[in-house]
C-alpha cells in the first residue's frame, strides 16, 4: 500500500486530495495545526480514515519526525497562507509559510526521505503582470503581491533541490480552482453566497466580510474590480492533476488550468441567474476592495498537461458556479 503525506490537509485542496488518495487505496497522513483540526474543517469528515500528525510549519516543527512517522512515498506540500489579497497585511508570515517552510521540507526530504516523490503547490499568481497573454511552463514570473513573491521563491527552490540533489520534486503551477469548500472570504464563494442570499431574500447576511460587516448589507454585495478576469476551474479536477503529476516517470513542472477566461461580471451573471435574480441590482464595485496592484491577464495554456498527463477539466465554469450557489443555499437554509 502506498503512503502519502499531505501538508494543508484541512484546506480545500488537501481535503479533496485526501479523498482521492483514499479511493486509490493509499494510506494517507495529514499534517495539520492542532487548533485547526479540533475545529470543523474541510477534512473533518475524514477523521478516522486519515492519520493526522500535528504541527505548525512556522513554529518548531520537527519535519524529520513527521517524515519518519509517515514514511511517505508521495508528499503533497499544499500548506500555505493562501490569500493573495491578505498577504499584504501578513507579509512576513506569508513568506515564512509559503517560502521558507517549503525549503525546510525539501531539506528534510533530502536528509530523511530522499526517495519520496514531492508535489509542491505553486500558483498562477506568480505570473502576476505577465507579458504573455497565456502562460505555460516557460513563461517568466512577474509577481505583484507578497503571496506570489513567496511562491516564486519556493518554486525556484523546488527546481534547485530537484536539480542539485537529484530529488523527485515537481511543482504544479495551478490556476484558480474553486469549490463548495472554498472559505467565504474568497471571491467566487462570496458571489455564490451573495446569490444565495438574494434568492432567500436575506438583505443583511449572518456571515461577515473581512471588514467585520455583513457580506451582503442592505441587499448588496460589495466586490472589487468587476472587470477582473480569471481562469477558474473546479478543485476536484485540479487535485486529480496533482496526483497525475507525481505518477510521471521523471519529475517535471506543469501548468494546470482550464484555458478559459471569465470576468467577475460573468461570474456574477451566472451565479445570480442560477437563482433567477438580476446581479446588477445586488452587486456593486467598492474601490476599497480593489487590490493595490492587480495581476494582468492570467490565462493558462495547459497543453503540456493535456499531452503528457492526458489531463483535462471535467466540470464547466457554469456547473461549478451552480454547485457553489446550491451549497450556499443549503447552508443558509439550515441556519434559518
Ligand atoms: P487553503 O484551503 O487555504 O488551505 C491551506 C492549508 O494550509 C490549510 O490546511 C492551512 O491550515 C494550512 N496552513 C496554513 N498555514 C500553515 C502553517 N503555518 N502550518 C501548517 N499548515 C498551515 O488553500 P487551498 O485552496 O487548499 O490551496 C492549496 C495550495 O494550493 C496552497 O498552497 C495554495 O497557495 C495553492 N494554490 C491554490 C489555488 C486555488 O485556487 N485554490 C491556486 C494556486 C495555488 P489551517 O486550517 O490550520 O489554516
Amino acid at each position: 500500500m502506498k503512503r502519502a503525506l499531505i501538508t494543508g490537509i484541512t484546506g480545500q485542496d488537501g481535503s479533496y486530495l485526501a479523498e482521492l488518495l483514499l479511493e486509490k487505496g493509499y494510506e494517507v497522513y495529514g499534517l495539520a495545526r492542532a487548533a485547526s483540526w479540533s475545529q470543523p474543517n474541510c477534512a473533518s469528515h475524514l477523521a478516522g480514515h486519515v492519520k493526522i500528525l500535528f504541527g505548525d510549519l512556522i513554529e518548531d516543527l520537527e519535519l524529520a519526525h513527521v517524515l519518519n512517522e509517515a514514511k511517505p512515498d508521495e508528499i503533497y506540500n499544499l500548506a500555505s497562507q493562501s490569500r493573495p489579497g491578505e498577504s499584504w497585511a501578513r507579509a512576513p508570515e506569508t513568506l515564512e509559510v509559503n517560502g521558507l517552510a517549503a525549503i525546510k521540507l525539501f531539506e528534510a526530504v533530502r536528509k530523511h526521505r530522499p526517495d519520496a516523490r514531492v508535489y509542491h503547490a505553486s500558483s498562477s499568481e506568480m505570473f502576476g503582470q505577465s507579458h504573455s497573454p497565456r502562460q505555460d511552463e516557460e513563461t517568466s514570473f512577474h509577481p505583484v503581491n507578497p503571496y506570489a513573491a513567496a511562491k516564486v521563491y519556493a518554486h525556484h527552490m523546488a527546481a534547485i533541490y530537484r536539480d542539485s540533489y537529484n530529488l523527485y520534486i515537481t511543482s504544479g503551477i495551478l490556476f484558480n480552482h474553486e469549490s463548495e469548500r472554498r472559505p467565504l472570504h474568497f471571491l467566487t464563494q462570496k458571489v455564490a453566497y451573495g446569490a444565495a442570499c438574494a434568492a432567500l431574500g436575506i438583505t443583511d447576511s449572518p456571515d461577515l466580510n473581512e471588514r467585520g460587516r455583513p457580506i451582503v448589507e442592505d441587499g448588496r454585495l460589495a466586490l472589487g474590480n468587476l472587470d477582473t478576469a480569471r481562469d477558474w476551474g473546479y478543485a476536484p479536477d485540479f487535485v486529480r492533476a496533482m496526483w497525475m503529476i507525481l505518477q510521471q516517470e521523471k519529475p517535471t513542472d506543469f501548468v494546470i488550468g482550464t484555458g478559459k477566461l471569465h470576468t467577475l461580471t460573468e461570474l456574477c451573471e451566472v451565479a445570480y441567474q442560477t437563482v433567477g435574480c438580476d446581479w446588477k441590482k445586488c452587486v456593486f464595485s467598492d474601490p476599497a476592495l480593489v487590490r493595490p496592484l492587480e495581476p494582468g491577464q492570467i490565462l493558462a495554456n495547459p497543453a503540456k498537461a493535456r499531452e503528457l498527463l492526458g489531463w483535462s477539466p471535467t466540470v464547466s465554469f457554469e456547473e461549478m458556479v451552480g454547485r457553489m450557489v446550491q451549497a450556499q443555499l443549503t447552508r443558509l437554509e439550515k441556519l434559518s
